[in-house]
C-alpha cells in the first residue's frame, strides 16, 4: 500500500441564493404571473445562437480561447467578477486536474487553487510525480461564483463548452475531477463524490477518476488515505497500467 504524504484543516462554508437569470427562466416566470411575453421575431431562438457558439469554441486555439473567456458574457458571473480564471499549465499535460470554480484568492491572482486548499491539491501531485507545472489545472466555471457558492446549473453549462476545448486541446491521459461539483457536472450525475470515486470513468474517450476536494480533505483529513487510493488509479491509468 502506498501511503499519502499530506495533511490538515480550513473550512470555506458554501452559501446558495437563486436568481433568475436566463431568458428561459425569464420567459417561465413573467408567464406564471400571467404577463404576456413578446419575443422579437428577429432575433434567434437562444438554443440557435448556443449552437453556432459551440461551433465556434470548437474551432478554436489557445489564444482565440482564452480571449474568448475573458471577454464571456453567456452568464451573469461576468458581472461581479473582476477578472476570469482560466486555468493554468502545461497545455500539453497527461494530467487535466478539474475544480469547481475560483475562490476570492484564485480570482485575485487570476489562477486556479492557489490558497491552502491549492497547497494540498500541490502536494498531492507531487506525491504523484507530477509537478504543478507539468500538469493542467482549470475548473467547470472560469468566474467566481459571490460567496463562493456552489455554481448554478445555468452558469455551468454557459461554461461549460469552454472546459470541453481545453479538453479537446490538451488531450490529457487522465482527467482528476476534484470535488462534488466537479465529478457531478462533469458526469452529469447526482451520485455523491464517496460512490464516484474509487473507480474508473470516461468523459467521452478520455478516462476519468473523482476524488475529494483539498478542501475537503483538510477538514477531514482521516479522508486522505481514500484520496490518495484515487490518486494511484489515476497514476495507474495515465501511465497506462490501467483501462
Ligand atoms: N477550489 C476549486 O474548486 N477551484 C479553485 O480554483 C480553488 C478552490
Amino acid at each position: 500500500m502506498r501511503h499519502a504524504p499530506w495533511q490538515t484543516s480550513e473550512h470555506t462554508p458554501a452559501r446558495k441564493f437563486q436568481v433568475i437569470q436566463t431568458e428561459h427562466q425569464r420567459r417561465a416566470y413573467l408567464q406564471a404571473l400571467g404577463i404576456d411575453v413578446w419575443v422579437p421575431s428577429d432575433q434567434p431562438e437562444p438554443a440557435a445562437v448556443a449552437a453556432v457558439e459551440s461551433e465556434s469554441v470548437g474551432a478554436m486555439d489557445w489564444p482565440e480561447l482564452r480571449t474568448t473567456v475573458a471577454e464571456c458574457t453567456r452568464c451573469p458571473l461576468h458581472a461581479s467578477r473582476t477578472q476570469t480564471v482560466f486555468g493554468v499549465g502545461n497545455e500539453s499535460a497527461d494530467w487535466l486536474i478539474v475544480g469547481e470554480a475560483p475562490g476570492a484568492e484564485e480570482e485575485r491572482r487570476g489562477e486556479p487553487f492557489v490558497g491552502r486548499a491549492g497547497q494540498l491539491l500541490t502536494e498531492m501531485l507531487r506525491a504523484a510525480g507530477q509537478e504543478r507545472g507539468q500538469v493542467f489545472i482549470a475548473n467547470i466555471l472560469k468566474c467566481r461564483p459571490p460567496n463562493n457558492r456552489d455554481p448554478e446549473v445555468e452558469e455551468s453549462a454557459a461554461c461549460r463548452r469552454y472546459l470541453e476545448r481545453q479538453i479537446e486541446l490538451i488531450q490529457p491521459k487522465i482527467i482528476l475531477a476534484v470535488g462534488r461539483v466537479a465529478a457531478q457536472q462533469l458526469l452529469d450525475t447526482d451520485t455523491p463524490v464517496s460512490r464516484l470515486r474509487g473507480q474508473l470513468h470516461h468523459l467521452g474517450e478520455t478516462p476519468m477518476v473523482v476524488t475529494y476536494h483539498p478542501a475537503y480533505l483538510l477538514r477531514s483529513p482521516t479522508q486522505k488515505r481514500k484520496a490518495w487510493q484515487d490518486i494511484c488509479l489515476a497514476m495507474d491509468v495515465a501511465a497506462g497500467r490501467a483501462a
